[in-house]
């Protein structure tokens, strides 16, 4: 019997076992010597729910609650249950490949955990809480774009089977925020919302980075078997250099393979930054992120990183490589010799190519074969191909999906790939530039003939893989400007429909569409940047 969130029974694992701030000043400071600060959130005006998770709530025993009342009030932060000791964490971090110092839990604040189905606990924490010592000159609080775009992206995620954190609830504030949405000196006044996201932990690289920056060696041991202890137990009772490298293994392969998907599904995170980076290898913090329409390595929808594309699409495996090493040299303190730690890094690039090539041949219908430097050829050739045709990257996918059964019926391939590119790409069917990828289907046909599955079989093989329905940045954005006027329909009917991203759902083809070309510069869908 689910009960209602405003019973529930926290705990406090991250407050109990680790070295807290006394002071309960709550003003930007810096917080050296301490994991976390203890701070209550601040009130807002008139908390309504707007969306609600029901399989997040199911794996909590929560029952959805109603608009407004008491859950409602804990999920905003106007109501902390006497079980709660809620805080947020110190972290520091590489901003944009530079070190930034002390960051920290600037507007999200951590309730406490709840179990959930398989003995496993979750972190509740609210993002858009209000001020916390570590909000520097910013207000603490969230606009409801960004929180949809959370909300939403994260859910979506976690249904394409990408590791992720969660969101429970989508709250709206009643407050106004006041925000420079491109940094132009054209600050409005935007609805301000509350996500309560969860996660078995939101323990960033940038955690350990802050005690290793300061010499904290004691602290920086502690929060290692915090995290081994909670959420690596396998790897045996921490404090030994041999559990340490294991550890880090762990996290490299873990990381590689959250790379990985998003690679495939054509996620750009969009701000990489090593305090954006989960310890567990979760996708976290949606900030300016985007999915890739046109398949285009370069790209990346966040403007304030259009002078060096750090983040862009094909960046992100060498990045969070980057970003790993950075984790590494923070935890030498905790091994012998730096020396032993190099292993996890290989690691992560030996799983990520793995990883990446075996995603790639699935989304082809194609299982490994004797033929490995043919079939990597064949792969390896595809992505230029389709960044030459400029095709949409989810629809190619999921029509070649449908097309294997007539490629396989041998049906004319010059004729299959006119009718695929007229489906799939945004520039003229007949361009030159549509030449690698008629060539490629050629090979692939061939390719294809050699599996041993029937093609109804490899066809759905290839649809459990390939999603119909991802969250393209101008869905996002319409569902925010109805939900901006009150009108909830759209963002309910996103979330509804990218719980089910591979089914046909023909009743949605449109949200299955390409990308209208007015969308293509709109701001908001093309362009993002960090103010959220
Ligand atoms: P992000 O770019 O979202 O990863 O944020 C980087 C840092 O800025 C983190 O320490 C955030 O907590 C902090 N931050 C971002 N927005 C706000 C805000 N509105 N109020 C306080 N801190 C913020
Ligand atoms: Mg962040």
């Amino acid at each position: 019997m689910p009960q209602r969130l405003e019973n529930a029974t926290f705990t406090n694992s991250f407050v109990d076992e680790l070295a807290g701030d006394p002071s309960r000043e709550n003003v930007p400071r810096q917080v050296p010597g301490y994991h976390y600060s203890p701070v209550v959130p601040t009130p807002v005006a008139q908390p309504r729910l707007l969306v609600w998770s029901d399989e997040m709530g199911a794996e909590l025993g929560l029952a959805r609650p109603s608009d407004q009342g008491a859950a409602v009030e804990l999920l905003a932060g106007n109501r902390v249950a006497d079980s709660m000791r809620p805080y947020a964490a110190r972290y520091g971090g590489h901003q944009f490949g530079n070190w930034a110092g002390q960051l920290g839990d600037g507007r999200a604040i951590s309730l406490g955990e709840l179990p959930g189905q398989q003995g496993r606990r979750w972190e509740i924490q609210l993002k858009g809480a209000g001020p916390t010592p570590y909000s520097r000159r910013a207000d603490g609080r969230a606009v409801l774009r960004s929180s949809v775009r959370e909300f939403l992206c994260s859910e979506a995620m976690h249904h394409l089977g990408v590791p992720t954190t969660r969101a429970l609830s989508l709250v709206s504030t009643g407050d106004q925020v006041l925000r420079d949405m491109f940094y132009d000196g054209n600050a409005q006044h935007e609805p301000g919302a509350v996500v309560a996201r969860v996660a078995p932990s939101f323990v960033r690289f940038g955690n350990f980075q802050i005690l290793a920056a300061h010499e904290e060696t004691d602290n920086l041991r502690a929060l290692a078997d915090y995290v081994i202890r909670h959420h690596f137990p396998e790897l045996g009772a921490p404090e030994s250099p041999e559990v340490y490298v294991a550890w880090l293994t762990e996290i490299a392969r873990r990381t590689a393979e959250m790379v990985a998907h998003w690679q495939t599904v054509g996620f750009v995170h969009g701000v990489l930054n090593t305090d954006n980076m989960s310890i567990l290898g979760l996708t976290i913090d949606y900030g300016p992120y985007g999915w890739l329409e046109p398949y285009e390595p370069g790209w990346t929808p966040n403007t304030t990183d259009f002078t060096n594309y750090r983040y862009a699409f094909g960046q992100q495996p060498q990045v969070c490589l980057w970003n790993l090493t950075q984790l590494a040299q923070a935890l030498t303190p905790l091994v012998p010799d730096p020396e032993l730690l190099r292993p996890a890094l290989n690691q992560y690039v030996a799983t990520f190519n793995r990883s990446h090539h075996v995603r790639l041949l699935a989304k082809l219908g194609l299982t490994a074969s004797a033929e490995e430097e043919a079939d990597k050829q064949l792969v390896g050739s595809l992505l230029p191909a389709m960044q030459a045709a400029q095709v949409d990257m989810t629809l190619f996918y999921r029509h070649l999906s449908h097309l294997t059964v007539r490629l396989l019926a041998d049906e004319p391939v010059k004729e299959l790939a006119t009718e695929l590119l007229s489906a799939v790409s945004y520039a003229a069917p007949a361009a030159e530039a549509a030449a690698p990828l008629r060539a490629w289907l050629m090979q692939y046909a061939a390719r294809l003939r050699q599996e041993p599955a029937t093609p109804e079989a490899i066809r759905a093989g290839m649809l459990a893989v390939n999603p119909k329905y991802v969250l393209r940045n101008y869905l996002a954005q319409q569902a925010i400007e109805a939900a901006e006027t009150g009108d909830l329909a759209p963002l309910h009917t996103l979330h509804e429909v990218l719980k089910r991203p591979f089914d046909e759902q023909p009743e949605h083809e449109a949200l299955a569409a390409r990308r209208p070309s007015w969308a293509a510069t709109k701001p908001g869908s093309a362009t993002l940047s960090c103010s959220s």
